[in-house]
């Protein structure tokens, strides 16, 4: 921007977009101010507030000059002189997001920003800055030692020898490395990894080398969970190094010290789940996305974006190169290897040669029916001598159930009265704990009514089961046993978790019965057995994605057995089921990953589903059910004659989602697909525009929104 005449710029701002209003928004540079470079953090007022604003350009930048006549509004300025403007490759990455998930580009900045950023005032931001940057004060306080555990291993694995597996691992990020550093573009490496065998050291040798050669590594994590395990392992790597983390649990405060860390340069490596996908890095050599499969990659609202799929583009555009790793890739990664497009580096062998757990079946047919007036049986009677066995041996068993709470539903067997949700369809859920009834979906709670709300019959009988009531039956069953239960409700207190798992590392628990948060990343040293109740259910879900995500919990849970290679007994992972012969349960029983992806892509090209399609979908809720349906039947009209490419976009029939009614709004979605993913980009950008107007005939809508790759369907 020129500094005399058209002193104009674009900011970008977080403001609801209207049909045909152009964004970034333009602003007047009051006079005497030089114009702020492009990527400068600025305050603009916006309606009668105040906001935080990103500089995108000049008037240019807007798309279009202001309507003839318009008076445009003043900004007040940076945000702090000492904070760098946020980069062009920032704003590429932001701009591309926007586009191609279809949002809002002012929406999706200001969203990827630390939220403490907007609240803080210049003064106290030039502070911080100051502070930051003053001789970094750093490495003893927040950001490294802080969230560190003591326990970590901290035996530096430098002196231990990379097995096979882990030397050419390594050899493959050298020659991306390598790649880069001759101006070429290194592909993706998908690291195919067993559980335990030894990923993280990968990754930690990769950093290393990006780290010497003066760059910044970024790791993606799927859960905050997983957070302190990792960062421990790092710091313990890299004591001098500054290591900042990143996630949503973070006090604002410290969340806004390790962004500008980061963006600053002062950090070495940043460590943080999706949203840290957008951090400013000025010297980002090398990304790493750890358990790339996990579905919380995906951002679950406004601009659904996948954090796995934005770190490979993010790795493009800079030419750095991204260490993409699971023990189930998912299935968009592994067609991508297939294709050549993703190098993959498969590494089979479990560090110190851990055999893969036995998998045994207990066949749900079989299991004997309890005498009359005797209680249920709890498992299947080899399964649970298999775990009063392992306890004997001073072992410990994880028994994982998917469903937290003590009973799914509640019934009265008088009248049928069942324990739904008035907001959604769905049943609430017993917790007997507190003696509530919660919907999982929205929330809603209230205390267990005395007797029926129906007919008063005071029998209402709990159907079903969840971990609470699997603990408290195990604990019946195995009167010896210590028995702790580890979900998202007994998580829900401060440190709870930490502690829990603190208490199965140090033997003072026999079996822990648990939902997927125990299932995934903690490196379990006893537990021998690993028992999965109930599973069946993923088997023969709508979404076609549930097989897959089961078949990747269950090769997670099995690699939590038997890590130690010698352990009396062996190890050995027990499936509860009554499809003991499914394929899916064939590929688990054999550690077949590879078979159980090749088949899964194999079916779906023959129906065609993703990888081979691309998919949108359109989510319309109102209050009434046929203003949703009536809004997406008309949206679904506008589709083939919005651009020429529709002729290659299949439009689907609206439908009902399986949670047909959520929090009071009832629900439809409309399904785009396309082999071609340009084709769909292009009708996508022409037709959403039209939905605005759309809109404003169907009264009663609540909201729509698109979701470009949905993960869930
Ligand atoms: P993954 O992430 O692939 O499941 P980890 O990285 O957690 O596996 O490694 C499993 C265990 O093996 C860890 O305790 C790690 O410290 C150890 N380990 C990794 N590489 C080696 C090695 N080369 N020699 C000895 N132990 C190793
Ligand atoms: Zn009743
Ligand atoms: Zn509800």
């Amino acid at each position: 921007v020129s500094e005399g005449e058209s002193s104009i710029v674009a900011v970008a701002v977080d403001a609801p977009l209207h049909a045909g209003m152009q964004e970034p928004l333009l602003y007047r540079v009051p006079a005497g101010q030089a114009a702020p470079a492009a990527g400068t953090p600025v305050r603009v007022p916006l309606g009668r507030r105040r906001a935080l604003g990103v500089v995108w350009g000049g008037a240019e930048a807007a798309g279009a000059p202001p309507p003839e006549g318009m008076v445009l509004r003043e900004l007040e300025g940076p945000l702090a002189a000492a904070l760098p403007a946020l980069p062009g490759s920032w704003r590429e990455l932001v701009t591309f997001t926007a586009g191609y998930y279809h949002r809002g580009l002012g929406e999706v900045a200001l969203s990827v920003l630390p939220p403490a950023l907007r609240r803080t005032s210049p003064a106290a931001l030039a502070r911080r800055v100051a502070r930051l940057g003053a001789g970094l004060a750093v490495p003893a306080d927040a950001a490294t030692a802080a969230t560190a555990r003591p326990s970590a291993a901290r035996a530096p694995l430098h002196a231990t020898a990379l097995s096979a597996d882990q030397a050419a691992a390594v050899l493959a990020t050298e020659a991306a490395a390598a790649e880069r550093a001759a101006g070429a573009t290194p592909a993706p490496i998908l690291l195919f990894g067993a559980t335990g065998s030894g990923k993280t050291e990968v990754y930690l040798r990769a950093a290393e080398a990006a780290l010497a050669a003066g760059g910044q590594v970024l790791v993606l994590v799927p859960e905050i969970n997983l957070t302190p395990q990792l960062e421990a392992r790092f710091t313990a790597r890299f004591p001098g190094r500054v290591i900042a983390t990143l996630h949503s649990g973070l006090p604002p405060a410290r969340r806004l010290d390790h962004w500008l860390l980061a963006h600053l340069g002062h950090a070495d490596l940043v460590l943080g789940t999706r949203t840290a996908v957008f951090t400013p890095m000025p010297r980002l050599s090398l990304i790493v996305v750890d358990e790339e499969h996990d579905a919380s990659f995906k951002q679950q609202e406004g601009a659904r974006w996948s954090a796995r799929d934005l770190a490979v583009w993010r790795g493009r555009q800079l030419r750095v190169p991204v260490l993409l790793g699971s023990a189930t890739p998912s299935l968009e990664s592994w067609a991508q290897a297939d294709a050549g497009r993703y190098r993959r580096v498969a590494m089979p062998a479990r560090i110190g040669g851990g055999a893969w757990p036995v998998v045994r079946f207990a066949d749900l047919a079989a299991l004997p029916r309890p005498a009359r007036g005797q209680p249920p049986v709890v498992l299947a009677p080899e399964l649970l001598a298999a775990i009063e066995a392992r306890r004997g041996r001073g072992q410990q068993s994880l028994v994982l159930l998917n469903r937290r709470g003590f009973a799914p539903v509640l019934w009265c067997g008088a009248c049928g009265w069942k324990s739904g949700c008035p907001h959604c369809s769905a049943w609430r859920v017993f917790h007997k704990s507190d003696r509530t009834l919660r919907c999982h979906h929205c929330g809603f709670t209230e205390r267990v009514p005395r007797a029926c709300p129906d007919c008063g019959n005071l029998d209402i009988a709990p159907l079903g089961r969840g971990t609470e009531k699997l603990a408290e039956q195990l604990a019946a069953a195995l009167p010896q046993a210590r028995i702790a239960r580890i979900d998202a409700d007994t998580a829900r207190r401060a440190g709870a978790l930490q502690r829990d798992l603190a208490a199965v590392h140090a033997g003072d628990v026999d079996v822990i019965v648990g939902t997927q948060i125990v299932a995934k990343g903690h490196d379990f040293r006893r537990i021998t057995l690993v028992a999965a109740v109930d599973p069946d259910g993923a088997l023969f879900s709508s979404d076609f994605r549930a097989p897959e995500r089961l078949f990747a919990l269950l090769m997670q849970a099995a690699g939590r057995a038997g890590r130690d290679a010698a352990v009396a007994g062996g190890s050995e992972m027990w499936v509860q089921t009554a499809f003991p012969h499914h394929p899916l349960y064939a590929a688990l029983a054999a550690h077949d990953h590879a078979a159980f992806a090749a088949r899964q892509l194999e079916e779906r090209a023959a129906i065609g589903l993703p990888p081979f399609v691309h998919l949108a979908l359109l989510r319309a809720e109102a209050k009434e059910l046929a203003v949703a349906e009536a809004f997406a039947r008309e949206a679904a009209g506008l589709v083939a004659g919005a651009a020429p490419e529709a002729a290659a976009v299949t439009v689907h029939a609206p439908v009902p989602p399986a949670l047909r009614r959520l929090a009071g709004a009832e629900r439809v979605q409309l399904l785009l697909e396309s082999q071609s993913r340009p084709a769909l980009q292009r009708v996508l950008a022409a037709w959403l525009p039209q939905l605005h107007a759309l809109r404003a005939r169907h009264r009663g809508l609540l909201r729509y929104a698109v979701d470009v790759d949905p993960v869930a369907i």
